[in-house]
């Protein structure tokens, strides 16, 4: 048997405003090549100029990943000639990047943690796209420049299972820190798995093995899976040294399987050296001070809520998983008297299993103030939990306030013990078999009683004050 070993490369898409060393804007869904310029197309004599902005968000995920922040960094020149990137080189930090040696940490489902190392994270411009069109293939150059940050872990997960945890915690930091879209359909979170096998209790690493282009957890999983699958039957076939070897493999989702995309012997020389077009990137005391604020992530987010709300593990976990998630929940509680445990459950079951298809949070029809507002109603007695649901069906479909549909659909709940008192007698004077019944000892009648005068009240009678006037009137 054999110890799986990742070590995981993602490429994170800033979102700056404008690119990485020149005033083109980043924005998406422009007309061809029209987001660019003399420096972004490596016109002869154009220099770059560092982004502040890029610096600044480079900052806040070293803070939050707990990594030492270099106050000098330096860029360099990775050559190799593509089309997509015009100047034939891309500027990277290899030697001194503005991040180094940060760590995350991840949790099992048997709240047990692992710290993953980081060894780095660097600044570096994205490429162009190439687009293949039947004969002739033609370049895009609105994303050449475009600001990356690239963080590289230590190879220090040992399973598919660790590695989907550490992507899912930094997708979600990223998120937080608000420093990237992380969209993995659009590109703006790449991930490059290496993968390698050694026998257990071996320390030694062996060859490892880079899968790109992938872009689900799922496939990732699955790329991993087949990986290590791979290495291992060549290990037991005695032809391990022969068929494994250090190279780039495209993961292909139709096939389920991995192939080669360059060999070793195909490996570019990139002719790595400084970068004499830019100057040293200098972070000093102030920028530091202002660049490493972040805001509350989710960790410290989860065991506030469990503090300060009672909440349990498994519903703090479930809220704070995501930024959108975690701020729908702060501005429903926002509201005056809402508790944590109506909100949470409005949030997680009622409304999460009413947003299907194209519907998320983030263009939910109820918004996070109504639903807070719907909370209210719950939490003041106005309506039962159950009549809630028929509300938010209604606000669902349309655009209305929570009291008029409330009123509308005359679910104003009946707490008037006077007008309660007189539906139960109704239903205990229209069932005297069952009240004889139930004074013989079959107590579980009650049931029926609180049923039939929920039913007269359409559900608008408080189900306590129902359950203890019946209790009385019938003992
Ligand atoms: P490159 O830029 O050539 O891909 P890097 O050193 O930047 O090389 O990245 C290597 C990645 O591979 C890191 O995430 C590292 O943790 C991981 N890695 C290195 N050796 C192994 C190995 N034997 N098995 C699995 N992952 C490894
Ligand atoms: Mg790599
Ligand atoms: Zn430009």
């Amino acid at each position: 048997m054999f110890e799986t070993v990742i070590g995981l490369e993602v490429h994170v898409q800033l979102n700056t405003k404008t690119k990485l060393f020149c005033s083109c804007p980043t924005s998406f869904n422009h007309k061809q090549n029209t987001n660019t310029c003399p420096t972004c197309l490596a016109l002869p004599g154009a220099l770059p100029v560092l982004n502040k902005e890029v610096m600044h968000k480079s900052i806040m995920l070293g803070t939050a990943i707990d990594a030492t922040i270099n106050k000098t960094s330096y860029f360099d020149r990775k050559s190799y000639f593509y089309p997509d990137s015009p100047s034939a080189y891309q500027i990277t930090q290899l030697y001194t990047p503005v991040v180094e040696h940060g760590k995350l940490q991840i949790d099992f489902e048997d709240k047990t943690q692992k710290n993953i190392r980081i060894n780095r994270a660097h600044i570096e411009a994205d490429a162009g796209k190439n687009i293949h069109d039947g004969e002739i293939s033609k370049v895009d150059l609105n994303r050449a420049g475009t600001p990356l940050l690239e963080i590289v872990s230590e190879p220090d997960m040992r399973s598919a299972e660790e590695a989907i945890l550490y992507l899912k915690k930094l997708h979600a930091i990223i998120r937080y820190l608000d420093i990237g879209d992380a969209n993995m359909q659009e590109g703006s979170f790449r991930v490059d798995v290496n993968v390698s096998i050694r026998p257990y209790g071996d320390e030694k690493l062996y060859t490892r093995v880079e899968v790109k282009n992938i872009n689900s957890f799922k496939f990732i999983q699955k790329a991993i899976e087949i990986e290590v699958r791979r290495q291992s039957e060549a290990w037991e076939d005695g032809i391990y040294e022969d068929e494994i070897c250090q190279e780039t493999r495209l993961y292909d989702q139709e096939k389920d399987e991995t192939r080669s995309m360059r060999g070793k012997e195909e490996a570019a020389d990139y002719r790595y050296f400084p970068e004499p077009d830019l100057l040293k990137a200098v972070v000093t005391d102030e920028m530091l001070a202002i660049y490493s604020q972040i805001p509350e992530l989710l960790d410290a987010k989860r065991e506030r809520f469990i503090k300060e709300y009672g909440m349990n593990e498994y519903n703090a976990g479930v809220i704070t998983a995501t930024v959108e998630m975690a701020h729908f929940f702060e501005m429903m509680m926002s509201e005056e008297g809402v508790s944590a445990k109506t909100a949470t459950s409005l949030l997680t079951v009622e409304l999460q299993g009413r947003l299907k298809g194209e519907l998320s949070l983030a263009n939910s029809p109820v918004d996070a103030k109504k639903l807070g507002f719907l909370a209210k109603r719950i939490d003041d007695k106005t309506i039962s939990g159950k009549a809630a649901k028929d509300v938010l069906d209604k606000l669902m479909e349309e655009d209305l306030e929570v009291d008029g549909v409330i009123d509308a659909l005359g679910l104003k709940q009946v707490t008037d013990t006077g007008a309660i008192e007189a539906m139960c007698q109704e239903i205990i004077d229209a069932n005297p078999e069952k009240v004889e019944q139930y004074k013989g000892g079959k107590e579980k009648l009650l049931g029926f009683f609180v049923g039939q005068v929920m039913k007269a009240s359409k559900g608008t009678a408080n189900p306590q004050a129902v359950n203890e006037i019946l209790i009385s009137k019938l003992s």
